[in-house]
């Protein structure tokens, strides 16, 4: 069923915002701290909800790589746009999930036990980015590598990286399970 486009668009908008709200607790209390504390204030820039900074030198020293915390994305400079800056959007999309499925457990748990527990509930929806790490012990416990073959991470570097000459055809899982040697 094909919805009609202003239908689509409103319903995106509305949605979108929404997520916004779901994921707010874990944003204000960490995703964007993070992004004022370790990147510099002159890079700050809001784009579609996610607070975008590049890191402050001492951090860009000493890290290589791009970390997104819910809608806080820490970057390098040479990673504010291309495939990179699309990774880390796939996060944060992640987390969005992550943010529905937490109030809903924390919804579950205010209706079975009651007011009470608020403050498990409360935990859940401040939380709720962290529920990603599943994917990582998912991969720990397969016997593969934790960051690299992490459902999450496949998933964003499947979406996001580049068909390399050579490989036209392949999915990036193929080409990925024959250079890990599986
Ligand atoms: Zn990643």
């Amino acid at each position: 069923m094909t919805l009609p486009y202003r239908l689509r668009i409103g319903l995106s908008r509305v949605g979108g915002l929404v997520l916004h709200i779901l994921c707010l607790p874990f944003d204000l209390l960490v995703g964007y701290p993070f992004v004022l504390v370790t990147t510099q204030p002159r890079t700050w820039r809001f784009d579609h909800g996610i607070l975008l900074g590049v890191w402050r030198p001492w951090i860009a020293a000493r890290w290589r790589y791009s970390t997104t915390l819910g809608h806080g994305h820490g970057r390098h400079e040479r990673h504010l746009a291309g495939h990179t800056d699309q990774h880390e959007r796939v996060h944060t999309r992640q987390g969005e999930d992550a943010a529905i499925l937490a109030w809903t457990i924390a919804g579950l748990v205010l209706g079975v036990c009651g007011l009470a527990a608020w403050p498990l509930a409360l935990g859940l929806v401040c939380g709720s980015y962290a529920l990603l790490a599943v994917a990582h012990l998912g991969a720990l416990l397969r016997g593969t590598h934790p960051y690299r073959d992490a459902e999450i991470e496949r998933s964003a570097y499947g979406q996001t990286d580049p068909i390399e000459t050579g490989n036209a055809g392949r999915s990036w899982l193929d080409v990925h399970e024959e250079r890990a040697g599986r």
